[in-house]
């Protein structure tokens, strides 16, 4: 502390209590071990765009922090509770550059112990930043000594809840992150920052700190609260902290590691929260476009698959119709590219959205930037259109960069049809999602859904997480009542290629 309290003092725009503030802040000679309990909330899987938040996970999490040698060692254990059931407990080990995994941290498809890849350290160590100020400003004294650069300054006051506040600015990437520091106590209430979001682009990053507590040298926030644009998506509260603990020399050792990328970090940089949100919901969500496998399900109708999501390609004469853009712009830009190969001569006309959860809906943009029409259910409407003309400067998509004007037209309860029937498409309400599209298949009697019923996922005589039944057996009225002639059911999930109608039937028995 007395270093960084000189290094203050020294620094006209930073006055003595604020620089004291920051100095009981700085880790760089301390570790610390917190054991917390939590909860994480998803905005974007709520039943409707407008929300309440879904509630997926708790978890349980003991950190322990060596910032001196840039090592860090987070042990999980979370409740999933809704769509996914059950526990996942792993640790993430972070040593500079390096990282691991120790066991399967999500609850759909596992992955055993695995070596970190750098966007997911980027991450994962973003996120430690943001909750533990004590790293961050640590690390912009450590980075301001190492460059002799300013790397932390004061940028003027604030009001915030009525109490007067020092707004306190830290280099970094993809956006600067300021501390608000209380002048009447010198904590720190808020940090804010920004980062990117796919389908939403810039996203702003609240964490609200509050019952600050002395340990030693170093000051801990008791209560930890990070907001994603307003809404409180991670809440802690810690119950026990120990400083200078004892370190348990095999708690770094990294079994196995995967080269430093630093484009693939950067990436995790800019999208932390999406990877985190991903955890939460105990789903493994990949940033990069990853394989894409076309399935033939009729010369007019493929299903594409190659990754967790899927896609449907079906040919008009008018042009090609893509059913659902999942994860994001990297997925829907391999996507257009495959479709396109297979149909040089035909335009992509039309993008059906089954629903607006963000994992369906992250690479809707890149369809809307290829001027493709765009349709919905009329409930999504407001939220895809704040989607489409919302600012995406941290990272610009093609849509920032075409700057097209797009079209949207929403299903209600009478449906829509395409190409003279041959695609019916119809919305339909679920305890999953309230308005949910499902695309019928004419000439190939098959229907394609996105979360209530995904042929393949689960293998015969595997018990399915209970919400996915619940989801099944509405789902399986549902399109009773719409009295199709169903042969192939393709799920968003699951195997690309479907299966037999009597799938369903077996499965919600
Ligand atoms: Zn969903």
């Amino acid at each position: 502390m007395p270093f960084s309290l000189g290094q203050f003092a020294q620094d006209k725009d930073i006055d003595g209590a604020i620089a004291e503030a920051l100095g009981s802040l700085d880790a760089q000679s301390f570790s610390f071990r917190i054991e917390a309990r939590g909860a994480r909330w998803e905005p974007l899987q709520a039943l409707r765009p407008e929300g309440p938040p879904l509630h997926p996970s708790d978890f349980e999490v003991v950190t322990v922090h060596d910032p001196a040698l840039d090592r860090m060692r987070l042990s999980w254990r979370r409740s999933i509770i809704e769509p996914l059931s059950g526990n996942v407990v792993y640790d993430e080990i972070v040593v500079g550059n390096e990282g691991y995994i120790t066991d399967p941290d999500v609850a759909l498809g596992p992955q055993p112990a695995h070596a970190m890849k750098s966007d997911r350290l980027a991450a994962v160590r973003r996120q430690q930043y943001l909750l533990h100020p004590q790293l961050l400003v640590g690390d912009a004294l450590r980075r301001q000594q190492n460059t002799g650069q300013q790397v932390i300054r004061s940028v003027g006051r604030q009001e915030l809840d009525g109490a007067p506040h020092e707004v306190v600015e830290i280099d970094a990437s993809p956006r600067p992150i300021r501390l608000l520091v209380a002048l009447d106590s010198n904590q720190v209430s808020r940090l804010v920052t920004q980062e990117n979001d796919f389908p939403c682009g810039d996203v702003e990053i609240v964490v609200a700190f509050s019952h600050w507590r002395r340990h030693g040298g170093l000051a801990f926030p008791y209560e930890v609260e990070l907001s994603w644009e307003g809404e409180v998506i991670h809440r802690e509260t810690r119950r026990r902290i120990e400083l200078n603990p004892r370190l348990d020399p095999d708690a770094f050792v990294l079994p196995a590691t995967h080269p430093f990328d630093p484009e693939v970090a950067e990436r995790g940089l800019f999208n932390e929260q999406w990877v985190h949100r991903a955890t939460g919901m105990s789903a493994p969500i990949i940033l990069d476009a990853g394989e894409v496998v076309l399935v033939r399900l009729s010369p007019d109708v493929v299903s594409i698959g190659g990754g967790i999501h899927h896609s449907l390609a079906i040919i008009l004469d008018s042009g090609v119709v893509v059913v659902d853009p999942p994860q994001h712009e990297a997925r829907s830009l391999a996507v257009i590219k495959a479709v396109t190969a297979r149909w040089p001569d035909k335009p992509i006309t039309h993008l059906i959205l089954t629903h607006h959860h963000h994992d369906h809906s992250g690479g809707i943009r890149a369809y809307a930037a290829i001027g493709a029409e765009l349709i919905m259910a009329e409930g999504d409407r407001d939220f895809i259109t704040k989607c489409l003309s919302r600012p995406h400067t941290i990272r610009p998509d093609t849509l920032a960069a075409a700057g097209i004007r797009s079209t949207i037209q929403t299903v209600g309860d009478e449906g829509l049809s395409l190409g003279d029937g041959e695609i019916q498409i119809y919305r339909i309400s679920s305890p999953h999602c309230a308005e949910n599209l499902v695309v019928y298949v004419r000439s190939v009697k098959l229907l394609f859904n996105a979360d209530l019923f995904n042929p393949g996922l689960v293998p015969p005589g595997v018990a399915p997480p209970p919400h996915w039944l619940t989801y099944s057996r509405d789902f399986r009225r549902r399109i009773e009542a719409l009295d199709l002639d169903i042969e192939l059911l393709v799920g968003a999930h699951g195997v690309p290629e479907g299966g037999p109608y009597q799938e369903l039937i077996d499965f919600t028995e």
